[in-house]
């Protein structure tokens, strides 16, 4: 008999469900998103939002279904998505946040969150997706419909939350700069620096939708007038978030940017200076990060790409009586476990100052001793992009591989992740060497054998 196939998302992808407005993002596809959330699981929901100009009109849509099906919604407005995360963790039943994170202006989503703090899992989506596309969701009678009220108080509780952590005064006499990108952002992470002692200057800290200082998605090529910020200013870093400041990424004291996996493997070997444990990432990370692991004696777990899978693998691990030290992904978006279970900008911007507090040498010192890595990125355009795994498992069989997402070939001096893109016909290459030309080597043969599978 044939094998039931695994029912797969439709609407929603790894980061909830996105799209433009106007186009494939419409109120009445929110509102259905609100009814069917509120029927699968009810009592009190944290709605929140970033800055984007439709925030309010999609909110409100959301928050309709929900009370329509009789739940109790706290609204949150503006916030970080890990601080509604933190909210939800401690006090509410789900939350639901409107947001298209480092996308451009004119996106916009949602992503659930669950009751104890992370995104809603795949099986429960699939629950959700067939409510949200069935014919009609069911409401509740006149004297059930849900209550709304206003939840202000979310940003300074995640604030305090984050600062809770550190002892104190890291930040004395340690300048920074903070570039929210207009995002949501702005509420929290000028605080957080604040908390800690830093003398803090800002850049693009005003909530504004339009995104005029730059574009949601902080690279080096946008963050250049950060850059020049913490150079005139002597700041010790600049610190920079996406559109809901769930990643965080730096330039250092010299305005250099940092890229994420250094940032990553900095941070970790940071936190694993006084305490042993496992450090849990998707295949995607650099091998920097596992070099810092190893040169502390801790071991790494591979998952499949994504923050959830991430996420709920540290929460597995940890079940199963496993220490573990702290999550993430090499794009700025960084997990803390005695914190919460999801990527936190905040927390990642405090980590910094607590870091360089400790270690009394500069974000760029700290950046110029690990060795560079060689990282060469491709996307490949290919009806027969999901043959690629199969071809290159015969290509390269009897070697180190890993099949947890596509295909990860291990080898001492380069090692290299091919993976099919879930949504689109496209192939992911990704490759990574401390030499140049052993990364370049690498990447010729894997595209000689795709060639060869006529892919
Ligand atoms: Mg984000």
């Amino acid at each position: 008999m044939a094998e039931t196939p695994p029912r797969a998302k439709r609407r929603f992808g790894t980061n909830g469900v996105r799209g433009e407005v106007g186009k494939d993002m419409h109120p009445d596809l929110v509102l259905r998103i609100g009814m069917a959330l509120g029927s699968l699981r009810g009592g009190s929901i944290l709605v929140g939002r970033d800055t984007r100009t439709s925030g309010p009109a999609l909110s409100s849509a959301l928050q309709a279904g929900l009370m329509a099906t009789g739940c109790r919604v706290a609204d949150a407005g503006v916030v970080p998505t890990p601080a509604l995360q933190y909210a939800v963790a401690k006090v509410y039943d789900a939350g639901a946040m409107v947001t298209a994170s480092h996308n451009p202006p004119e996106y916009n989503g949602v992503k659930i969150i669950d009751t104890d703090g992370t995104e809603m899992g795949d099986d429960e989506i699939i629950l959700l997706e067939d409510r949200i596309l069935a014919d009609r969701i069911p409401t509740v009678p006149w004297n059930r419909v849900g209550t709304i009220s206003p939840a202000p108080h979310i940003p300074e509780e995640y604030v305090q939350g984050v600062c809770s952590h550190f002892p104190g005064g890291e930040g004395e006499g340690m300048t920074v700069v903070v570039d929210p990108g207009s995002g949501a952002g702005c509420a929290t992470t000028p605080a957080i620096m604040t908390g800690l002692g830093c003398r803090v200057h800002t850049l693009n800290a005003r909530m504004d939708g339009t995104f005029p200082g730059r574009d949601p998605e902080p690279t080096a090529e946008t963050l250049a007038p950060l850059a020049e910020m913490v150079k005139a200013t002597g700041a010790a870093f600049g610190a920079a978030h996406d559109g809901d400041a769930d990643r965080t990424v730096f330039v250092d004291g010299k305005g250099r940017y940092l890229e994420e996996n250094r940032e990553f493997a900095m941070i970790a070997r940071h936190l694993l200076r006084n305490r042993r444990g496992t450090i849990v990432m998707p295949v995607s990370t650099s091998r920097l990060v596992e070099k810092v692991a190893c040169a502390s004696g801790c071991r790494v777990d591979y998952t499949p790409v994504g923050s959830i899978y991430v996420a709920r693998r540290m929460r597995e691990l940890l079940a199963a009586g496993t220490p573990v030290v702290m999550g993430g992904e090499g794009n700025g978006g960084l997990i803390f476990p005695d914190h919460q279970f999801c990527r936190d900008g905040g927390m990642t911007a405090a980590m910094m100052v607590s870091l360089l507090s400790s270690t009394g040498q500069s974000l760029s010192a700290l950046a110029d001793e690990l060795p560079a890595m060689i990282l060469i990125k491709e996307k490949i355009r290919s009806p027969r992009a999901r043959d690629a795994v199969a071809a290159l498992e015969k290509a390269f069989s009897g070697e180190d591989l890993d099949r947890t997402d596509g295909i990860r070939l291990n080898r001492d001096d380069a090692w290299a992740l091919v993976r099919p893109s879930g949504t689109e016909p496209l192939l992911r290459i990704l490759v990574e060497a401390e030499d140049r030309g052993r990364a370049e080597a690498l990447h010729r043969e894997i595209r000689n054998h795709l060639r060869d599978a006529g892919i």
